[in-house]
């Protein structure tokens, strides 16, 4: 979870936001200003919340995602949300709409460190995704980080990953980081779990401190604007 939302202030500032000429995307201040946490941490927090109430059960995990993203988001109403899923949440709305932006994926990470086996880290990853992305993309890019953090916490080696990644969910995971480093903003599934999953498996210890040391205390005294008044 703290890795979800330092990911997400640390990216928050580039959403929406095109090719940036001179960004070196391996070497840059992780807070910049005005980094914020986003509907990526909200969704989040609505995710473990649901898998803790749902014990397991995909399709009680389908129905409580439903009703805690609508909750979470309500309390939280501008932390960023895509249009179509803005709109649901604030419908009486229970029916999947078949999304395939990266939301599915950016809010699934709990699910990844709740279970024992790869078969239930996907299965629950899906019910976690059905409620607002239904879309098979979108239901692939939640599956998929899902299982690549459940690898990774089972001491995988970053090239097993990727080899489980590519076989079943068919993303190209050969490319370098050279080959997809500050090409652009993508918010589909398929334009941007791929690449994230490579970053985080071919990352590199940094050749020189990119600004100022953090350490959780510096973090806590910190404190970004909440989003809503
Ligand atoms: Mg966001």
């Amino acid at each position: 979870m703290i890795g979800a939302i330092i990911g997400d202030m640390a990216g928050c500032r580039f959403e929406n936001h095109p090719h940036q000429p001179g960004l070196d995307p391996l070497d840059f201040p992780l807070f910049a200003e005005r980094a914020s946490f986003t509907d990526d941490t909200v969704l989040s927090f609505a995710v473990c919340e649901a898998l803790m109430e749902s014990s397991g059960d995909p399709e009680r995990m389908q129905e409580a995602c439903c009703r805690r993203f609508k909750e979470f988001a309500r309390k939280y109403p501008r932390a960023g949300y895509g249009r179509r899923f803005r709109e649901w949440t604030f419908s009486s709305d229970a029916m999947p709409f078949a999304s395939f932006g990266n939301g599915s994926a950016m809010r699934v990470s709990p699910v990844g460190w709740s279970f024992e086996t790869l078969e239930e880290t996907e299965c629950m990853a899906r019910a976690s995704a059905l409620p607002s992305h239904s879309h098979p993309e979108g239901i692939k890019g939640a599956c998929s980080v899902a299982a690549a953090i459940f690898l990774a916490r089972k001491g995988k080696r970053p090239e097993e990953i990727r080899d489980h990644i590519q076989r079943a969910y068919g993303y190209d995971m050969e490319r370098r980081l050279s080959d997809i480093g500050n090409t652009g903003f993508d918010s589909t599934c398929q334009g941007s779990v791929p690449q994230a999953i490579i970053c985080a498996s071919r990352r590199q210890a940094p050749k020189k401190p990119s600004g100022p040391p953090y350490s959780c205390a510096a973090m806590r005294t910190r404190r970004a604007p909440l989003p809503d008044p």
